[in-house]
C-alpha cells in the first residue's frame, strides 16, 4: 500500500496544510485510523492547553 501527500483544511484556523505521504505512514504505524483534523500549529496548542497524558486528540 503506498500513501500520497494529501492537502487537509484544518477544522480550528481552516488552513491548509499537508499531511504528507511519510506521516500518513506514521499515523497506519500507530493505528490510527482517522486522518488528522487539524494543522500541526493547532495541535501543537492544544497539546499546550491540555496535558492528556493519553490524549489523542489530532
Ligand atoms: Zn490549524
Amino acid at each position: 500500500m503506498s500513501f500520497q501527500d494529501k492537502s487537509i483544511k484544518c477544522s480550528d484556523c481552516s488552513t491548509t496544510f499537508t499531511f504528507s505521504a511519510g506521516e500518513q505512514e506514521f499515523f497506519r504505524s500507530k493505528g490510527f485510523a482517522e486522518e488528522p483534523r487539524r494543522c500541526p500549529m493547532c495541535r501543537a496548542k492544544r497539546k499546550t492547553q491540555r496535558q492528556d497524558s493519553n490524549s489523542r486528540s489530532w
